[in-house]
């Protein structure tokens, strides 16, 4: 059996955000500090597995007793998802080997980064297989997504065990788009297109308006609100899906609030870390 544990629900600027004076990150304790979103697999034969990098490597790392990694895969090239990769270099960790998976497009931004392409120079990172991975006890596929693509493109992760397959779809810019390119009508129509029994979805913004004079348009994603109309409240035959990726800003982080309430009397969750999956 594969084991899945869940390091982080944070969208890229992890909580609090640098610079953020307002209520959301004012007077957190470290017991509300949230790396940005990235997930373990250890499969049966005891590999490690990790989806994204993020700079909150060491206290992700910390929650699952420190392995060494030996497969590495990310989604896409945003801050949040890549800005660790230097750790597994000379200065911290001199990590060798680790099969790199990711498309053409996240490569080929790494091998024309200088301070990434170190990495392939020195054997700390190999390019390893895209879009299918058997590894042990689990097989790992990269679907594509549409997601703003100004560094590389977007693929969300399936992650399929001998018993469950969970899919990992930290970002998109909106359902429509989402659906339209997997030719569904609906989300459980994407989630079943793709036999999914768990899945942890964009939860980046709870409702519109909620970056207080920015421009939504500038970073969209589909808000909670969104996701939970289009969902209604869960069936007996439904997937668990849980939201990562919250931004500072989300109102449901505070779980005593309206709208965390809201999510949970629906039949969803809010992700947590440290949560494990079995598959
Ligand atoms: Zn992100
Ligand atoms: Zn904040
Ligand atoms: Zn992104």
């Amino acid at each position: 059996m594969a084991i899945l544990t869940l390091l982080g629900i944070a969208q890229d600027g992890g909580r609090p955000q640098p610079g953020c004076t307002r209520s959301c990150c004012e007077g957190l304790t470290e017991a509300d500090y949230r790396s940005p979103v990235s997930l373990s697999i250890q499969t049966n034969n005891g590999t490690t597995l990790l989806i994204e990098a993020t700079r909150d490597l060491g206290r992700q790392l910390r929650m699952i007793g420190n392995p060494s990694i030996d497969h590495l895969f990310i989604t896409h090239a945003h801050l949040g998802h890549v800005d660790g990769l230097g750790l597994f270099g000379r200065e911290t960790m001199s990590a060798r080997n680790i099969q790199l998976h990711c498309s053409p497009s996240m490569y080929s931004l790494i091998e024309r980064t200088p301070a990434w392409n170190q990495l392939l120079l020195q054997n700390v990172l190999e390019f390893g297989t895209f879009p299918r991975t058997e590894i042990d006890d689990v097989i790992v596929e990269f679907i594509h997504i549409p997601h703003r693509a100004e560094l590389s493109d977007m693929h969300a992760i399936i992650i399929r065990g001998r018993e469950k397959s969970l899919l990992f779809l930290p970002d998109h810019d909106t359902w429509n788009e989402t659906l339209v390119a997997h030719s569904c009508n609906t989300i459980r129509a994407f989630l079943s297109k793709h036999n999914i029994d768990i899945a942890l979805l964009d939860g980046t913004f709870w409702s519109g308006g909620e970056l207080q004079g920015r421009d939504m348009s500038v970073v969209p994603h589909p808000t909670i609100e969104d996701s939970l109309q289009r969902l209604g409240s869960r069936k007996q035959t439904d997937p668990d899906i849980s939201f990562i990726h919250l931004n500072h800003t989300n109102p449901a982080y505070d779980q005593t609030g309206i709208e965390h309430q809201e999510l949970v009397q629906l039949g969803w969750r809010l992700g947590e870390e440290g949560q494990s999956f079995n598959l």
